[in-house]
């Protein structure tokens, strides 16, 4: 082969040979024949661009409408998707090395910005350059997932209550605080169609609305996962959609259970003195105050085990240590009347302390766990 002439097919001059690796280039297949370079470069264009390009934008949310989605594309502003669009449409000869250039956005007005694009680079050894101009024209619109908002459309309720109480602000803190997260996280996955519509307080929770059930969902689960408690839903059928399939709206009812951690109880027919509750994920766990002693409510009792509240942590005030009687008895200041008075010792009471957490409620005075920050 290295022996043979090569011509230029359109031409006939002689043309030098070409490498065995060029011969195979796959970016080439139609140059096993090679023409001549003023052949060549009669044909050679060097930027192939669009006459005009039209961008579809949100004006909410700059979202640019590309195929047949809108895609967030992170813009500061319509120069920079202007930038964006006119990369992506503007092609480079593949026989062109070391190519370069730049864009000089050009504002005629407020929708139209056009773009002064300059070309360098290197083919068949020679410096080629090129200038062209592509104007883009930018409509303003408002997408799917804005005008959704805008419109207060949801598909799912999630409603926040409680069981013989209502929801604490740190439950409801925590539910809106979800909420938001798992839109983020799936924003964060690239689903436009992920956000809150609105969350509002009532008399007895809590209620956020949401644009999926599949965030409803999420949303719910999480709850009973961190606090406890069930969920139930609902299927409302509210309309159809333009096909004729019914559409559905669900409302997931979450009950938080009756007792929250912090809390402490006296349990119905039980003697063994008031339960500080730790956990009522599941079953209801926590201590006995009078002892110190785990306690878990039984199955059938779960998370609602019937008792009556005391109080909270937060209610305990400081009283006195008088003396330390026994095993199972101190002597304490009632912080109310002042007078001594004996009541149990529980395992957690440090026996060097001068003064404790205490309750004062119907069920007596009892010493809590020291669990104040430092
Ligand atoms: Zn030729
Ligand atoms: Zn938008």
């Amino acid at each position: 082969m290295s022996e043979s002439r090569a011509f230029c097919p359109r031409c006939g001059d002689a043309v030098p040979e070409r490498s065995a690796s060029d011969a195979n280039d796959p970016l080439r297949p139609g140059a096993e024949v090679e023409l001549c370079d003023s052949c060549y470069f009669e044909d050679f264009d060097f930027v192939d661009a669009p006459d005009r390009i039209d961008v579809r934008v949100c004006s909410r949310c700059g979202a640019v409408y590309r195929g047949n989605r809108w895609v967030d594309v992170g813009a500061e502003d319509y120069t920079d998707i202007a930038i964006e669009e006119v990369s992506q449409a503007l092609a480079v000869h593949v026989d062109v090395e070391d190519v370069a250039w730049q864009i000089d956005p050009e504002q005629v007005d407020q929708n139209t910005i056009r773009m002064h694009c300059y070309f360098t680079g290197v083919v068949r050894g020679t410096p080629v350059d090129e200038q062209v101009t592509v104007p883009v024209k930018i409509a303003r619109q408002t997408c799917t997932r804005c005008g959704r908002i805008a419109g207060d459309y949801y598909a799912s309720i999630v409603q926040i209550r409680a069981e013989d109480r209502t929801p604490t602000s740190d439950e409801m803190d925590r539910a809106k605080e979800i909420a938001n997260q798992t839109v983020a996280d799936m924003e964060a996955t690239g689903d436009r169609n992920a956000f809150v519509t609105e969350v509002g307080e009532t008399d007895d929770g809590l209620n956020i609305k949401v644009s999926t059930n599949k965030i409803g969902k999420k949303i719910s689960n999480k709850m009973i996962e961190e606090f406890g408690g069930t969920v139930n839903d609902a299927e409302t059928l509210v309309t159809e959609d333009e096909d004729g399939n019914e559409v559905y709206r669900v409302t997931f009812a979450v009950r938080l259970p009756p007792y929250t951690p912090g809390d402490i109880i006296d349990l119905a027919e039980d003697d063994g003195g008031p339960v500080l509750v730790r956990s009522a994920r599941g079953n209801l766990k926590g201590i006995r105050v009078t002892t110190g002693e785990r306690y878990e409510a039984s199955y059938e009792e779960g998370n609602s085990p019937e008792a009556r509240k005391l109080g909270e942590l937060e209610d305990a005030t400081e009283a006195t240590v008088v003396t330390v009687e026994d095993d199972n008895a101190v002597q304490v200041l009632d912080p109310e009347t002042f007078q001594a008075k004996t009541v149990a010792r529980p395992d957690y009471f440090d026996p060097e302390a001068e003064t404790v957490p205490v309750l004062k409620s119907r069920a007596g005075l009892h010493i809590l766990p020291d669990e104040r920050d430092d």
